[in-house]
């Protein structure tokens, strides 16, 4: 039970107290935005025109680098390869707490017609690819410097230590086969080399601009909020002969068809579907070169994602042997390549709770709790296995347009408009403030 105030003016003085240092806090973030916001904005178009693949982030990072010192912020480089970590230590003691963006780009011609458009090409595994901040983390990495910038600014008023997270390859990297499972990169890699050790990290925050969701509005879910994602690759292996006489060797195309087949019942027959969703994907499949010839094998790639832990362990347990046993019925071998790229991402209910008031500072009247998880996946995932952490998603289109028009994330045509910068840095910042006064 609460105790009675044993003063009730000494309580009135301290509420007046406490409210106005909340209003004056309110009023150095804003103010402090405001001025860093021309920054962020060029920061922001100038990432946009140079993209780096995955891995591949050495000019960004370089920027980044040379920014947080700028800041006086302590800055680690080469972390997950390409990443930069930078520390804050604030005036006064309190929690260690981490923010985070990623820095890569995707292999995608960008056709949006932007006066900042991409003007580079890259590098994924030896070929020239097109290379375009089509996923937005340009924005992410502008609005987590602008943040460093206005909390390095007012250090003396933060309470505990603000740790930065850039992170590279969260799209996965540029110099590595997808389905090579001996390279770690993104965020794993980050933690490996200790992102999150020295200092300890108590909790993790991300903000993510998505396209079809208005300008300057955050959206926020607790528990799983993102889906898992696994790569698989599968290589039928049968006995090439005439396709006049197919008793004479074994089909890998009709394997390969009741393998597709076969994969989907691992959701609809054998996943418990009241604790949330599974989806497996054939994207690709690739056998043959004549019709009257039976190829000697058929190589097919694959996706799959889940909401729930449970159902992604089953997929991923249950799998291997369907894909065995149906490729030995028919007198097939086939190989299956299985590569996680990440689990689900959990939003920690309790700091998702508590981090409420935080988004209505960032974005007043603008916040909307998300009815259900969203189908994408992100490395952010790893972050929140370790830590309690917080991945919000900030709206990228601006208000007057039709949302469902929008280009999605990954479009040649995407574009996060710059008007929502603001809100991101204020969202990064908040975070810091209300983790220590919660
Ligand atoms: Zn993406
Ligand atoms: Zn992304």
């Amino acid at each position: 039970m609460r105790k009675k105030p044993a003063c009730l003016s000494f309580t009135l003085l301290g509420l007046l107290i406490a409210s106005a240092s909340q209003a004056a806090e309110s009023d150095w973030v804003e103010a402090a935005v405001t001025a860093v916001n021309p920054q962020v904005i060029e920061w922001r178009h100038d990432i946009h025109q140079h993209p780096e693949l995955g891995n591949m982030e050495v000019r960004t990072a370089a920027l980044v680098a040379e920014q947080l010192r700028a800041s006086g912020i302590e800055v680690r480089t080469g972390v997950g390869k390409t990443g930069v970590v930078g520390v804050l230590k604030g005036g006064k003691p309190g929690p260690v707490v981490a923010l985070r963006a990623d820095m890569d780009a995707l292999p995608v011609k960008e056709m949006t017609g932007l006066q900042f458009a991409s003007k580079v090409q890259g590098l994924r595994l030896g070929k020239t690819v097109p290379v375009m901040h089509a996923c937005g983390h340009d924005t992410h990495t502008a609005m987590l410097l602008g943040a460093a910038k206005v909390l390095a600014e007012h250090r003396e008023q933060i309470a505990g230590t603000v740790v930065f997270l850039f992170q590279p390859a969260e799209e996965g990297a540029a110099d590595a086969d997808d389905f090579d499972t001996s390279s770690v990169a993104g965020a794993r890699a980050m933690i490996r080399d200790g992102a999150l050790d020295s200092p300890k990290v108590e909790a993790v925050f991300g903000v993510h601009v998505m396209a079809g969701y208005p300008t300057g509005h955050l959206y926020y879910k607790a528990g799983p909020v993102l889906n898992s994602d696994d790569e698989f690759r599968i290589t039928v292996s049968g006995r090439q002969t005439h396709g006049s006489a197919p008793w004479t060797g074994s089909d890998p195309i009709v394997a390969s068809a009741q393998i597709v087949n076969g994969l989907q019942t691992l959701v609809s027959r054998r996943s418990d579907l009241t604790k949330g969703m599974g989806v497996i994907s054939v994207g690709s499949i690739n056998g043959g070169t004549a019709s009257n010839i039976i190829p000697e094998s058929v190589v097919m790639t694959g996706t799959i994602r889940s909401n729930h832990p449970d159902i992604r362990a089953g997929i991923l347990e249950q799998m291997p042997a369907m894909v065995g046993n149906i490729a030995s019925s028919y007198a097939t071998t086939a190989k299956l390549q299985l590569v996680p790229y990440a689990p689900v991402t959990v939003n920690d209910p309790a700091l998702t709770q508590a981090m409420v008031t935080a988004l209505e500072k960032a974005a007043p009247g603008k916040v909307e709790r998300l009815p259900a998880s969203l189908s994408p996946s992100e490395d952010f995932a790893f972050y929140a296995q370790k830590v309690p952490g917080l991945f919000v998603f900030l709206g990228a289109t601006p208000e007057g347009e039709d949302m469902s028009k929008a280009a999605n994330n990954h479009s040649p045509y995407f574009t996060a408009d710059d008007a929502t910068l603001a809100t991101g840095v204020k969202a990064h910042v908040q975070f810091v403030l209300n983790y220590a006064s919660r």
